[in-house]
């Protein structure tokens, strides 16, 4: 590119492409860096064993993409992209050499399965029909008015459920082992809340639309996205990574399609070591950290590396004091005393991991407790606004809401400091006393989610 871009998308996977895509589209000069010598990121492919024979080095089946509607939106077959759809979509072995098959047919695999065929018509058979309402909802920020609110309710009650649980309404090892298998696309231990989501979509978009391959390999569909980008007069640069954010300063838009890791090295000095350090593993482990008194001292422990109690509960009483300027300090909450501290860390912990496994309350709204209960008993001498931060981005990501990825969270509370201690005052009154209101806190906490998504989807028209 002859002048400087206006918009720097760093990273060819499919997601840095559709974004350098959206950009391109919206009439900015774009252009797609990439660091490795070849493009497409999780849509490589590339002959690992004997010439001719190409293998999808990561991602293979793509029904999400056919079920997305920004990708259906893109003229890709013009580029070259063409799906094989395969006879059956989904194969899972058993013992005994035989196999549980899912039809694309929801009819045929429920007579395939022998026992509980009618049960996984009843589980599945509801979405895979309105998929492409459902899809068009799920496959968007979370955050937004349903379009069909009753199939998202529906959707809604049954995903939140560890796949161990919805699992029990079907019949036969056949059905459980081919929802098993969907459900553990989440990486996730299959009793952990919302491993079902996993199954049922995967389960219901092969019914929809399939499991498709791409014909040539996965990096066949990589190739079409650039054309069309390039086409758009995008320009890509392969083995061009980027090493710093300074050095992507002087795009008006820059979007890393990166993982924690590579962020935190790009951005250097500008997070503190221990912050960072806090953050990557935050960002890479989210799905198997449990929030546990040991975690959180752990965080304390990284991020005020360095100081005298790092890591410790605090030691004296302390109180939450407003500053006024010509008036005297004014006390606005005293918090849990010294020697109840590690309990109510304790009890707290374990009241959380009890709501989420019980359905007591809609995740947000126990995360949003967990946090201002965590602020409330403020446990650590110093830190404790930071690591409330910290113990947000990681329940929000458990919950599935990634935007603290992209919109940091932290700047958003920073921007709204007096909206955050007006909402702490006013949910801590009678907090000691459990007759507390937390919906000032509820309504800030939301406030702020739905704020980082909508500067989320600001992305040019
Ligand atoms: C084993 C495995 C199997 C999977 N199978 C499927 C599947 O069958 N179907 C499916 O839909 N999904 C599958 N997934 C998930 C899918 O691969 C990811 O969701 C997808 O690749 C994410 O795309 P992305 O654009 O966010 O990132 P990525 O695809 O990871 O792309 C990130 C890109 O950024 C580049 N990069 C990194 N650092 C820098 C830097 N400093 N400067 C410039 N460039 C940089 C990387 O080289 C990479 O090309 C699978 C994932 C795994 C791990």
């Amino acid at each position: 590119m002859s002048t400087t871009p206006d918009a720097i998308v760093v990273g060819s996977g499919p997601n840095g492409l559709a974004a350098a895509i959206m950009l391109a589209r919206s009439g900015m000069r774009t252009l797609l860096r990439e660091g490795q010598s070849t493009l497409g990121g999780g849509l490589r492919s590339t002959e690992l064993t004997l010439p001719g024979f190409v293998h999808d080095v990561c991602s293979a089946v793509h029904p999400l993409a056919l079920s997305s509607p920004f990708f259906r939106s893109l003229p890709l077959a013009q580029f070259g992209l063409e799906w094989i759809q395969p006879e059956a979509p989904l194969v899972h072995p058993l013992d005994g050499g035989k196999a549980a098959v899912l039809e694309q047919s929801l009819e045929a695999t429920a007579r395939g399965l022998e026992t509980g065929g009618r049960e996984w018509v009843n589980l599945h058979g509801v979405f895979a029909r309105a998929w492409d309402e459902l899809a068009a909802d799920v496959l968007t920020s979370p955050l937004h008015l349903p379009r069909k609110p009753v199939l998202m309710a529906r959707f809604g009650v049954q995903a939140l459920l560890p796949a161990t649980l919805l699992a029990r309404r079907l019949r036969g090892p056949a059905g459980r082992a081919l929802f098993a298998g969907n459900a553990a696309h989440s990486f996730l231990a299959l009793d952990a809340p919302g491993t079902a989501a996993f199954g049922l979509l995967l389960g219901a978009a092969a019914h929809a639309v399939g499991w498709p391959i791409v014909r040539g390999g996965s990096q066949r569909f990589a190739d079409a996205l650039l054309a069309y980008f390039r086409s758009l007069g995008g320009e890509v640069q392969a083995d061009a990574p980027a090493t710093s954010l300074d050095e992507l300063a002087s795009a008006r838009v820059v979007m890393l399609d990166l993982g924690p890791r590579q962020f935190a090295r790009i951005a250097g000095d500008r997070l503190p070591a221990g912050y960072r350090r806090a953050l990557e593993r935050i960002h890479t482990e989210a799905k198997t950290l449990a929030i546990t008194p040991e975690l959180l001292q752990w965080l304390h422990a990284t991020i005020q590396e360095g100081s005298g109690d790092a890591g410790q509960w605090k030691q004296v009483d302390n109180e939450i004091i407003e500053l006024r300027e010509g008036a005297p300090p004014l006390v606005r909450f005293r918090p849990v005393k010294v020697a109840e501290t590690p309990a109510a860390i304790e009890e707290l912990c374990l009241i959380y991991r009890h709501a989420l496994n019980q359905s007591l309350a809609p995740p947000l709204v126990a995360v949003a407790a967990l946090v201002f209960d965590f602020l409330c008993i403020h446990p650590f001498r110093d830190g404790n606004g930071r690591i409330s931060r910290l113990l947000t981005l990681l329940a929000l990501y458990q919950q599935g809401y990634e935007v603290g990825r992209y919109v940091s969270l932290e700047r958003l509370i920073e921007e709204s400091r007096a909206e955050y201690y007006e909402a702490l005052h006013r949910s801590s009154e009678g907090w000691h006393e459990g007759r507390h209101d937390l919906l000032p806190w509820l309504n800030f906490f939301l406030t702020i989610l739905k704020r980082a998504y909508r500067e989320l989807d600001r992305l040019p028209a």
